[in-house]
């Protein structure tokens, strides 16, 4: 660019330079040939000339140099204010961000403190997560750890808006990972990460899984379970992603505890200390609630009223702890043989206990009262080395045959109980 105006300088000098010497040269021409004296003034002239315009020429190319310095300064400043502009848009753009970050913090706070269950807070969190990390490729995985069995299940999961159906129930090798090392982990390519052999550990899911970023649920050093986020798209988490996902893990991992201390102590307000099986007040509550819909799709109910025998000699021959014990054992195999989903066992009080069998007929009811009464008569109780025994006796109603109101149904219950016993003991009579 500077190039170009000193070119058609030196054009312009070597013009005016041509033109005055022409000039000069006619009139040396005309003052040598008439006049001497002229001659010589011409010279002395000239050489002045000369010299003075060298000296501003000489002048000139230092102004157009500092000129040029100048412009070079002055595109430099330019340069570094742009930089300056483009890093304070980053910042704001940054600042943006994490303000829709902290107002979306909030509203996560919010649906938290308002979940109550473990099965609302789950649901929230990988809803709202899901709505944090919302391109459409991204899965969201709430992974916790069984408070019993301590195994680790899925507790909920969603793409986008919608709940989803993920095979790999127990984790997959990225999800392993995080529960060994109890640390975060970003994956910006499954294909390239040397951590991983993907081919040889295949997760079970057809789901394409290109990127993760996980993070595990603690309290101190308690692991609660793992928030996972994957995508289809490799390069799709960044170093930011795992660092929002792990403030999000910390809050989730409060109401996660929060939850599970609600239910447990909803469950122990429902359930016997002894047994573990429900408490009277509970079951009266379900046998409402089944009725209803028994009543509605015009099922048969069956309700098992169960006392054990002579339990007061019992107590008296081998004392209250061991009478207590057998309660307990007898309560676990009460469970085991009416297990099947949707049955309620109950400890009504003292020795006695209520089965409620929804969809069931009194004919069944009757088989199955028939298995546990010989299955308790054969079961050795050892206390202090000394083998004993116990049996049962047991009244079966149904509804709506037998009775068409909870009270109705317990008393017949009561009722054919009374029977068994007045009969004998160890055995089952229907109303
Ligand atoms: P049957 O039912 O065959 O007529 O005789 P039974 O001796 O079982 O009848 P009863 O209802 O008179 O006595 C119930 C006994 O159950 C009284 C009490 O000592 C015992 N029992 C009730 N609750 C508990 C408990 O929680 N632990 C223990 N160890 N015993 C209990
Ligand atoms: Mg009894
Ligand atoms: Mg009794």
């Amino acid at each position: 660019m500077t190039q170009k105006p000193k070119k058609q300088s030196s054009r312009n000098y070597f013009l005016v330079f041509s033109g005055f010497a022409i000039l000069l040269v006619g009139l040396f021409v005309y003052a040598a040939n008439f006049q001497i004296a002229f001659f010589l003034f011409l010279a002395c002239g000239l050489s002045l000339s000369i010299i003075l315009l060298l000296s501003f020429h000489r002048r000139l190319a230092q102004k157009q140099s500092q000129i040029n310095i100048q412009k070079e300064e002055y595109f430099e400043k330019a340069n570094v204010l742009k930089a300056d502009i483009e890093k304070e848009w980053k910042s704001v753009e940054s600042f943006r961000r994490k303000i829709v970050n902290y107002s979306q913090l909030k509203e996560l706070t919010e649906k938290l403190s308002s979940s109550l269950t473990l099965a609302e807070t789950s649901q929230a969190i990988s809803s709202e997560v899901s709505q944090f990390f919302s391109h459409k490729d991204n899965t969201v995985i709430l992974y916790l750890f069984h408070s019993q069995t301590g195994e680790m299940g899925i507790s909920s999961s969603q793409k986008g808006q919608l709940q989803v159906n993920i095979k790999s129930k127990n984790g997959d090798i990225f999800d392993q990972h995080v529960v060994k090392t109890l640390q975060p982990l970003l994956i910006e390519d499954t294909k390239k990460d040397f951590r991983f052999d993907i081919e040889r550990n295949l997760p079970e899911d057809s789901r394409i899984i290109r990127s993760v970023i996980s993070g595990p649920l603690l309290i101190g050093q308690k692991a609660l379970g793992i928030l996972r986020v994957d995508s289809a798209v490799p390069c799709h988490f960044v170093q930011e992603d795992l660092r929002f996902l792990l403030t999000i893990t910390d809050l989730a991992s409060v109401a996660i505890e929060n939850a599970q201390l609600y239910e447990r102590i909803e469950d122990m307000a429902i359930r016997d200390s002894l047994t573990g099986l429900f408490l009277r007040r509970h079951m009266l509550n379900r046998l409402e609630e089944e009725l209803k819909r028994d009543l509605r799709g015009r099922k048969s109910l069956a309700f098992l009223m169960i006392d054990i025998d002579y339990f007061k000699k019992y107590n008296d021959a081998y004392g209250h702890v061991a009478g207590d014990i057998v309660l307990k054992m007898l309560a676990a195999i009460l469970q085991e043989c009416f297990k099947d989903p949707g049955n309620i066992v109950c400890r009504y009080g003292g020795e006695e206990f209520c089965v409620i069998i929804p969809e069931c007929s009194k004919d069944k009811a009757a088989l199955l009262a028939e298995q546990f009464r010989s299955r308790i008569e054969k079961q050795v109780f050892v206390l202090r080395r000394q083998n004993t025994s116990v049996s049962v006796s047991v009244g079966i109603a149904t509804f709506p045959d037998d009775a068409r109101m909870k009270e109705e149904l317990i008393f017949k219950a009561d009722h054919a109980l009374y029977q068994a016993k007045k009969q004998g003991r160890n055995q089952v009579c229907v109303a």
